[in-house]
């Protein structure tokens, strides 16, 4: 198999003014540095709030700060932009119109964690997730329970249903069966009018969406988020694996930390985050591990005499600042946003679609 490597290929977008003060400013701390350790923060957005996120993670780390004060930072960034379909406010919702999000966090320092799901109408998942894990002795919390434990927490209820959300699940639910009766009344359906009608509604989607941003502070304590609305138009109460702790998000603070987007249910069945730090442990570098666990889905497919691919975007890193991403995605390589003291980079991965 091919590690990967030699298509590794790092190239610095243009560093932003405020990232060179920033880096300026905040240089002299990373006299720091022990064992090896490059400290990082990545997420698998590579979109202009993924660098907004990353410049603002960055700037906790780069003044000493935890691995989890960065993530949770970042992470909150791209939870609010209401133009992300995937992620938070904005997240495109289930079958009845209801957003429900999930996110799970991982301290590999306290080998601690904490993950909500079915989570509705907060803005800030992870943050709820954190405090899951830090102030209660469990791990996971879902649906109603988890929402009226945010609110005990003080976390503000609010409408997560953009307008562009909306319409986009509108769309969905009109042209979703012929067999029902959303839409006109079939006498008066005429085609020219309905194209005029949904003119200004954004396109009908059906996608998959997540971010993870996994981070290595200056001690060389690990942490990770992933948060995300899920499959978009699912099943009321559907859990997807960005809030499994082992699927969408795993973090050793010996090793690094991994997470993956695309379809929850073949993360879930591969524990395919757990899977890539086991094999970082074995030696893999990030680029291989994210490789490996590809291949380890299609293996399984293949074993029961299917071809399926399942849609999956796996990023990792390790504590020495190596990088790994990789999709089953035909179209273009797989990209994520990595800052560290060099400044603000994408990362492109590979496809990687064979055995
Ligand atoms: N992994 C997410 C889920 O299955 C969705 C995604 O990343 O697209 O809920």
């Amino acid at each position: 198999m091919s590690s990967g490597i030699s298509r590794r290929n790092f190239f610095n977008k243009t560093i932003s003014l405020s990232t060179g003060a920033l880096l300026l400013k905040y240089m002299p701390a990373f006299g720091a540095q022990k064992n090896g350790i490059v400290p990082m923060i990545i997420t698998s957005h590579s979109n202009e709030t993924g660098q907004k996120a990353m410049e603002a993670g960055w700037e906790i780390l780069a003044k000493g700060g935890t691995a989890l004060d960065a993530v949770e930072k970042a992470a909150n960034i791209i939870e609010l932009d209401p133009e992300d379909t995937s992620v938070g406010y904005g997240g495109l919702p289930n079958e009845d119109g209801i957003v429900q999000l999930d996110s799970s966090i991982m301290d590999g320092k306290t080998y601690n964690a904490g993950a909500v799901a079915c989570l509705e109408d907060i803005k800030h998942p992870s943050s709820v997730a954190r405090v899951v894990m830090e102030r209660t002795d469990h791990v996971l919390m879902v649906g109603k329970g988890a929402k009226d434990f945010a609110l005990k927490w003080g976390f503000k209820e609010e409408n997560l249903l953009t307008e562009k959300a909306r319409k986009i699940w509108l769309r969905w639910k009109e042209n979703m069966s012929k067999n029902d009766d959303w839409g006109p009344p079939d006498h008066l359906i005429d085609k020219a009018k309905e194209e005029a009608y949904w003119e200004g509604f954004p396109g009908e989607e059906f996608h998959y969406g997540t971010t993870n941003v996994l981070a290595v502070d200056m001690n060389g304590d690990v942490s990770g988020i992933t948060t995300t609305s899920g499959l978009s138009f699912k099943i009321p109460g559907r859990v997807g694996d960005s809030p499994i702790i082992g699927a969408g998000l795993y973090v050793d603070n010996e090793v690094g930390a991994a997470g993956a987007t695309g379809r929850g249910e073949d993360v879930i069945k591969s524990l395919a985050s757990h899977y890539m730090i086991l094999r970082m442990k074995d030696g893999r570098t990030p680029q291989q591990a994210c490789e490996d666990a590809i291949k380890m889905i299609i293996e399984k497919y293949k074993a029961i005499g299917s071809d399926y691919i399942p849609s999956e975007k796996f990023v990792a890193i390790n504590k020495q600042g190596e990088t790994g991403c990789a999709t089953t995605r035909i179209g273009n390589n797989p990209r994520m946003s990595v800052m560290t003291s060099k400044g603000f980079n994408k990362y492109e991965g590979t496809i990687k679609r064979k055995l």
